[in-house]
């Protein structure tokens, strides 16, 4: 890969962590010439099986796509690895399936994407920038505020390491410690963590015996049964990767084979045929259940030096299928502002925060409800008259009429004015509607008076 010429002045920047929003940010600012260091905790995943409490899979849409066509990745992955899904496919209780399509003009989908594959390739492509360094196993510790030194411990040897760097990102997940090391140590910094009383566990539908798809592979499968739902995405082994949420009690209470086949008897008949009783028994007790937790927090800088992107600012409930995406786009924001700023980095920073705060807490916001969408809503006729409105009228006026959903996922629509939107029309809805009941009222009055006086 080829770095920009303008830029190989180098700035010296630490990236903390090593996921997907890290690993994608030392592409980006690889490729402007910077001397970057990564440093992540854990050992090189490409080197190693499955991460345990990670997601097999993850549902990649526009907004992660754009970024990672910055670094000229998005076909390689939209090519062979990703499985495009056109909409909900939602299973009654009683197996009976009935889609609900993401577009109404049927152009747009989501992927389903592994997560290893996309970290890995992400790794491999900051790599091949000379100037970017990767430290597996190096664990951030602190900032010594005397020295200004970064402070990581070696995993494998103990020792424990000093450096220093002009910009820090953190970009080290949910429970960074750059932001519990960096910036909780700021004033005016504002936090707050919200855990939801479900949580999920995954489980696995597997290909047919003759290797194929056990259900139509071009969707998201949903089983909402209200209080609680299960989701599938497709693999690329033709398997699924299937979510159970549910509050965190029910898991617990499911303590025993018996009961597990009882619940599975009772909500999701069609997929316990296809994950098979003694697979399911098997692969439930194996894992553990897991927490979800929302977090937001304001500004994401600290002056010039040290900026969290990815979960690490703003990690979100995963219904709405942005966590991975809105992190990816905090990527491609900064790296837009270091075209419009240079190497300015308080400005960066500063402007950084101020365009992507508002948006974070929106998409976190957006993703709460949309969790009662899912399990509930979709089973609701006010919900599937409201999207036949919506559809119809984004069908007439595209540019103008754009669904909450499609405003989200199909577009880059900033997160706040995607929630704007909705609230416009859904006030452009009522007033039609009040001013149609207002119509009405003549014309009814009329057809009274007519049979009054002809009887
Ligand atoms: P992480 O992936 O958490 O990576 C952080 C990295 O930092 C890790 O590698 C970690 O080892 C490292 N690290 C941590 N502490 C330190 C330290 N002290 N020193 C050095 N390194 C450290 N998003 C979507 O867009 N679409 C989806 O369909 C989707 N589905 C999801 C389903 C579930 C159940 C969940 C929980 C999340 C889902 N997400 C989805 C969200 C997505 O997983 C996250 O938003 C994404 O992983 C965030 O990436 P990240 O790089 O910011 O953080």
């Amino acid at each position: 890969p080829t770095m920009d010429a303008n830029q190989s002045e180098s700035l010296k920047i630490a990236v903390i962590g090593a996921g997907l929003v890290g690993s994608l940010s030392a592409c980006m600012l690889g490729k402007r010439g910077f001397k970057v260091d990564v440093y992540e905790y854990r050992q090189d995943i490409r080197k190693s099986n499955l991460v345990k409490g990670r997601t097999i899979n993850l549902a990649l849409s526009h907004r992660g796509l754009k970024a990672l066509e910055i670094v000229g990745l998005d076909n390689a992955v939209l090519c062979k690895h990703a499985i495009p899904m056109r909409g909900r496919m939602i299973h009654a209780l009683d197996g009976d399936q009935k889609p609900i399509f993401y577009d109404a003009l049927e152009k747009q989908c989501i992927y389903s994407v592994e997560r290893k594959y996309l970290n890995e390739l992400l790794i491999s492509a900051a790599e091949k920038y000379e100037n970017v360094t990767f430290h597996f196993e190096h664990k951030f510790i602190k900032l010594d505020s005397s020295t200004n030194n970064l402070e990581f411990e070696n995993k494998k040897t103990g020792e424990i390491l000093h450096t220093t760097a002009d910009l820090i990102i953190g970009a080290d997940g949910a429970f960074s410690a750059v932001r519990r090391e960096i910036m909780m140590k700021q004033p005016m910094f504002n936090f707050s963590q919200t855990y939801i009383e479900h949580g999920y566990l995954e489980l696995c539908i597997p290909p047919t015996n003759d290797d194929k798809f056990a259900m139509l592979p071009n969707y998201l499968h949903i089983w909402p049964r209200s209080t609680f739902m299960m989701i599938a995405l497709p693999n690329q082994d033709k398997s699924w990767t299937v979510s159970l949420f549910m509050p965190l009690p029910k898991f617990s209470d499911l303590d025993s084979p018996e009961k597990l086949l009882e619940f599975f008897e009772e909500y999701f008949p069609d997929a316990l045929g296809l994950i098979g009783k003694e697979k399911i028994v098997k692969d439930y007790f194996a894992t553990s259940s897991s927490h979800l937790v929302s977090i937001k927090c304001r500004p994401f800088h600290y002056k010039g030096k040290c900026v969290l992107m990815g979960d690490a600012a703003h990690a979100m409930v995963p219904f709405y299928g942005q966590g991975m995406n809105a992190g990816f786009e905090d990527c491609w924001i900064l790296d837009q502002l270091f075209d419009q700023y240079s190497k300015n980095t308080d400005k960066i920073l500063e402007e950084f925060s101020r365009q992507r705060c508002d948006d974070a807490a929106a998409i976190c916001d957006l993703a709460m409800y949309n969790y009662i969408e899912m399990r509930d809503l979709v089973n609701k006729k006010s919900f599937l008259i409201r999207k036949k409105f919506d559809n119809i009228l984004y069908k007439i006026f595209p540019s103008l009429w754009i669904p909450l959903y499609n405003s989200v996922t199909f577009s880059s629509m900033r997160y706040s004015h995607c929630i704007q939107n909705k609230k416009w029309q859904d006030k452009a809805l009522e007033r039609s509607m009040q001013a149609i009941l207002i119509l009405c009222i003549p014309i009814v009055l009329g057809l009274f008076l007519k049979l009054l006086y002809t009887e």
